[in-house]
């Protein structure tokens, strides 16, 4: 069994001194364990650690986890991070607590119309393509706004921020770039009259950068769980 203490341990001393770098306070910034393609029982490990939210990919593999750690349920928040296809949307609105990759209106549509009653609303964030045409999900920035009021008119979601997936950049300030276009995006909206209050951006290789540009939710998979074996 592996131990991720200790890497949950180092990820936080990331955030904390990136956060202090900005003049932010570390509590502001929030860790989403990704755990995609990892066992059930390495969240269960993570969650003994400390951990609290879990970021998944797939529908079905996390459908499967979630039920696995059912005993688990009141005291995990899990976050669906990935491409969401319009006909696998249901298992999502019936089981999640975020999702951050509403990427078009009709996503959100069905969403909205599969939260069971009763239910919290579904917290969800706009996916905003902040690289241009190197990257396809998101909405372009220049819609976001548009999408983003329609989004938050929908009764069973709550429209909480935005969340991007820069393509990778090797030095720090090529990462910031696109993180500062999100942030503005974010200030602009909230300018416009929505209650945003979420900045998920930020991965293993660029957390810093994210920090240091306002992320309040980073997400990150290989420094806490290792590289990912996606060969079976
Ligand atoms: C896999 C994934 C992550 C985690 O990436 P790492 O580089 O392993 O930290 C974060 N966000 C999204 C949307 C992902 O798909």
């Amino acid at each position: 069994m592996t131990d991720f203490a200790h890497n949950l341990e180092a990820v936080r001393q990331r955030i904390a001194a990136a956060a202090r770098n900005a003049g932010r306070a570390p509590e502001s910034v929030a860790l989403l364990a990704v755990s995609k393609t990892f066992p059930a029982q390495d969240v269960r490990t993570a969650h003994a650690a400390g951990q609290r939210a879990f970021g998944e990919n797939y529908v079905q593999e996390a459908v499967d986890k979630i039920e696995t750690l059912a005993d688990l349920r009141a005291s995990l928040e899990w976050h669906f991070i990935g491409p969401l296809q319009s006909n696998k949307t249901r298992p999502v609105a019936e089981r999640f607590d975020w999702v951050h990759s509403v990427d078009r209106l009709k996503i959100a549509q069905r969403l909205s119309e599969q939260r069971p009653a009763g239910m919290a609303p579904l917290n969800v964030c706009l996916q905003v393509n902040v690289s241009g045409e190197a990257t396809k999900s998101g909405v372009a920035p220049q819609e976001a706004a548009q999408v983003a009021h329609a989004v938050a008119a929908l009764p069973n979601l709550r429209l909480r921020g935005l969340m991007s997936i820069p393509e990778p950049e090797a030095t720090l300030d090529a990462q910031r770039a696109p993180h500062r276009l999100l942030r503005e995006l974010f200030d602009a909206l909230r300018a416009d009259g929505l209650a945003l209050d979420t900045l998920s951006m930020g991965m293993s290789a660029d957390l810093e950068a994210a920090v240091l540009e306002g992320a309040t939710i980073v997400r990150v998979g290989t420094a806490i769980f290792g590289a990912r074996d996606y060969s079976h």
